[in-house]
């Protein structure tokens, strides 16, 4: 059996699959504590036999597997977390290959191998939630170099109505500091999701969303690009970002996916939420089946 963590900032999300990707079981456990957390994760996993173990952890995180702290959550708010090390804690319980890199590029490989990009050989996946987060997948691999990308912090013009300085903890006004949920909700001094009505809203969301997804297709020239996290349940922002977009683009990149088939070109995740585990299950069956594969070699 395979196993899966989508380790997020609010839940942690563990399943068991079987070697064909179906959900064997799947549990939600609150982020608390490390301790506390970890405890209730592996008194899940114990109750079955898993031979391998893939995660998807929030970030940023050390997901260099030559690294000493791979597997570390690095430079988080969360101080109880900082420096946590997921793959020792399991390790010290599980003997069997653990795979670990950041929920939004597990999410996209899910995505990629699974789900609205399958058909693709290059895509990205964009969380719009507590976070911005982008994980790339070029040629069936997510994009890495020497960290994790960390598309979600890129620089963006100002909306020329919107005076709210900004709430990214590093750079203040940049892409997550303007429009990730936490900067509607201080912005506006309500929760997003009852903002629903205020189309002041959602014009200056989509107009920051818009521009960050000009910048990523003119670096990345992705195929496919999926927009999920809870900001993205509110239905109407997407048509409000492709109308910014064709606008953006000003017909300088002339290709339909930027035109009339704009609606195939950006969609919501298919995954319904799974986008992570799947793509976890997808890296515990691969880092299983590339060590059998190196023990036969071995004779
Ligand atoms: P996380 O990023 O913590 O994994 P989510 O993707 O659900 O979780 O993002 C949470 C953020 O999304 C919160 O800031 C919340 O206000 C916002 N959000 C959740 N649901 C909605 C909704 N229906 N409409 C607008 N914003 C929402
Ligand atoms: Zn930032």
């Amino acid at each position: 059996m395979l196993g899966a963590i989508e380790a997020g900032g609010t839940k942690f999300v563990c399943a068991v699959g079987d070697m064909d990707y179906n959900i064997v079981d799947l549990i939600e456990i609150p982020t608390t504590s490390p301790i506390e957390t970890m405890e209730k994760v592996k008194e899940f996993f114990i109750q079955y036999n898993i031979q391998s173990l893939g995660i998807g952890s929030f970030g940023p995180a050390d997901i260099n597997p030559s690294s000493p702290n791979y597997g570390c959550i690095t430079n988080t708010p969360k101080e109880q977390w900082k420096h946590f090390n997921i793959i020792s804690f399991m390790k010290s319980t599980f003997n069997v290959p653990i795979v670990f890199d950041t929920d939004v590029n597990v999410a996209a490989l899910g995505e990629a191998k699974f789900g609205a990009s399958r058909n693709v050989n290059s895509s990205i996946y964009v969380t719009i939630g507590t976070g911005i987060g982008v994980g790339a997948v070029i040629n069936g691999e997510i994009l890495q170099g020497i960290s994790h990308p960390e598309m979600g912090h890129i620089f963006v013009r100002r909306h020329e109505k919107d005076h709210f300085a900004g709430c990214c903890p590093y750079h203040k006004d940049c892409l997550e500091g303007l429009a990730s949920g936490p900067a509607i909700e201080k912005r506006w001094g309500k929760k997003a999701v009852l903002l629903e009505n205020n189309k002041e809203v959602w014009e200056i969301e989509g107009y920051y969303i818009a521009q960050a997804l000009m910048t990523y297709i003119l670096i990345l020239s992705p195929e496919k690009i999926i927009l999920g996290g809870g900001v993205m349940k509110q239905r109407q922002l997407i048509t409000i970002i492709y109308e910014y977009l064709k606008r953006l683009n000003n017909g300088y990149m002339s290709f339909s996916q930027l035109e009339e088939n704009i609606s195939d070109y950006i969609v919501t995740p298919e995954l319904e939420g799974l986008s992570a585990i799947k793509g976890a299950f997808y890296l515990s069956k691969n880092n299983l089946y590339g060590n059998t594969e190196l023990l036969s070699n071995l004779g």
